[in-house]
């Protein structure tokens, strides 16, 4: 008999991709999230984030997504409100 499956996967391979990992309600606080994982003693290589077609969710991938740069420390900074901003965000207003 074939596993059941909801939207196109099985409950097993829904539980690896969804809802096994962590979600984020938005691509901001997916990034923070993935930003305090690279903080820890033994951070990942390369993280990103991408929104789940599964949950509309976002989750952390060590898998490198389409036209994203993995999430780095040195690539995001706070400012002095608390945002959490891309450093090439902040060149780019800095220009304009
Ligand atoms: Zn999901």
């Amino acid at each position: 008999m074939q596993p059941r499956k909801e939207h196109g996967l099985t409950r097993a391979q829904r539980w690896t991709r969804c809802a096994r990992k962590r979600r984020w309600a938005d691509a901001l606080s997916a990034t923070a999230g993935a930003l305090a994982v690279m903080e820890t003693p033994h951070p990942p290589e390369e993280l990103y984030v991408y929104q789940c077609p599964h949950c509309r969710g976002w989750h952390l991938t060590h898998l490198p997504q389409a036209g994203q740069d993995p999430v780095t420390l040195s690539a995001y900074t706070l400012t002095k409100a608390g945002e959490l901003r891309s450093v090439q965000e902040r060149k780019k207003h800095a220009k304009a």
